[in-house]
This record gives C-alpha cells, structure tokens and sequence, in this order.
C-alpha cells in the first residue's frame, strides 16, 4: 500500500467511517485502477477518532449518489495543481430508482424483471429509505 501524501490532480476522499473505505474503493473499481490509488485505513481524526482516507492520483467519474448511500458524512476533495478546487459533501438523495434492490421475495419487484426499483428517504437521521412497492424498509449504510 502506497500513501500519497500530496496529490497533484485527483480526487481525496475524506472523513470515510472506519471500515467503510474499501466498500467504496471496491465500488469505485479502484482495485482494477492503473493509475496511483491508495486506501489508508484507521487515520487518525480529530472529531471522529478514526476515519478511512482514500486518495486518487486521477480525474474518474462517479456516482456521488452511491457514494452517499454508502457513507452520507464523507468529504469528497477535488484537486488541481495539488490545491483543492471543491470539496463535496454528497447528500442522501430523496428517491433512488435501480441502484438498490429490495430484497422482500415477496416484493413484486422480485418476481417482474423489467420492474425499475424505487425507494424513498424517510428518516435522513438513520438513512432508512422504504421500496415504494412492498413498504420494506431498508437502512442502506448497513448494506
Ligand atoms: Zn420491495
């Protein structure tokens, strides 16, 4: 595992759950990456105790959706010329359709296959969202 201590044009994700980074560093294929990534593990945070840094030597698109389902308290840093140019803090959308599938075997979007699979944000505090078909619900940061 290669740290990065200053990147030059990439993206910095920051402030990530203890744990939480290689969810993220999976979704994001950064296992595959041909260019410099790296995932730090249990840094050191000064309000959180401990925090997963993920630093990305490149400009790659991504969902910031996911990404907020995933971990909603992260900071996503965008660099250039080793100077942050935005810092995002990506939000738990309103309404997901087809990122997530409800897991209910009896929910209709189980049997049909060309159903689109929507949910809906009911508690932002505890990121519980509800399958607009079957009432389940699901607390995504869990998954
Ligand atoms: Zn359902």
């Amino acid at each position: 595992m290669v740290t990065i201590n200053s990147i030059k044009r990439g993206i910095v994700i920051d402030h990530i759950e203890a744990g939480q980074g290689v969810k993220i560093f999976n979704y994001l294929g950064l296992d595959k990456a041909d260019f410099t990534v790296a995932l730090i593990k249990n840094a050191t945070s000064k309000k959180h105790g401990k925090k997963d840094i993920i630093k990305i030597e490149n400009v790659i698109d991504f969902d910031l959706t996911v990404l907020g389902l995933i971990d909603s308290n992260i900071t996503i840093n965008i660099i250039e010329e080793e100077v942050i140019i935005e810092k995002i803090k990506p939000e738990l959308p309103k309404r997901v359709e087809d990122i997530i599938k409800c897991k209910n075997p009896r929910c209709v979007t189980s049997v049909e296959r060309d159903i689109v699979h929507r949910f809906v944000l009911v508690d932002r505090k505890k990121g519980q969202y509800r399958c607009e078909y079957c009432d389940e619900i699901y607390h995504f940061l869990e998954v």
